[in-house]
């Protein structure tokens, strides 16, 4: 067995896991993710939410109802969470979006769009890209990291068709997997789906 067979063996291994969830366990391994985070009314921004006795949250400002993951990268109505899990599984292990839809049961537009949520989480994470990822494309670019253009160059390859507005999500998702140097980064991944979405200001 070579070194790269030990280092993808355990992940796929933890696919296999994640597709033998029930729907009811996927739940509550998303709920105990976003229940790290602070409570936000999806509404009015506001912090101070109650759980109600459906299962539901409530806003005491604005006096709305909502779903734990409602307002969170991870809101997309289409994927349950068993879905999520095994898309987040699937991106930490590099598979394309084809790959990932036949695995999660979702469509590939919706693997796509849940993709394109991880990146958006991950670039959101990130002060100076959250406020212009063309700077933080910049900064990466003009003073990289030993090693770094060569693996960004590599990794984006596989992306053809990628538009120009879309690169710097790319960028960012090089970034993390390059700093990680093979670590798992699965928990990182939920973590950042079942964060906020930032205020827009429009
Ligand atoms: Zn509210």
């Amino acid at each position: 067995m070579t070194n790269n067979h030990a280092c993808i063996l355990p992940p796929l291994a933890e696919l296999q896991g994640l597709l033998g969830l029930s729907e009811t366990e996927a739940k509550a391994r998303i709920a105990e993710a976003c229940l790290r985070q602070p409570l936000q009314c999806p509404r009015c921004f506001g912090r101070e939410t109650f759980a109600r006795k459906n299962g539901r949250c409530g806003c005491r400002q604005c006096g709305c109802a909502f779903d734990l993951v409602d307002g969170r990268w991870m809101s997309i109505p289409s994927i349950s969470a068993r879905s999520w899990l095994i898309l987040i599984k699937c991106f930490e292990l590099g598979l394309n979006v084809r790959e990932a839809s036949r695995m999660a049961g979702v469509p590939r537009s919706t693997a796509y769009r849940a993709f394109r949520n991880i990146r958006l989480g991950l670039a959101a994470q990130d002060p100076v890209w959250a406020a212009d990822p063309r700077i933080g494309v910049e900064a990466l670019i003009s003073n990289p990291m030993d090693g770094f253009l060569n693996y960004l160059r590599n990794w984006t390859a596989r992306y053809r068709g990628m538009s120009p507005e879309e690169y710097p999500l790319y960028v960012k998702e090089c970034q993390v997997r390059f700093e990680a140097q093979g670590q798992p980064l699965f928990e990182r991944l939920l973590a950042c789906v079942a964060a906020a979405k930032p205020i827009r200001v429009v």
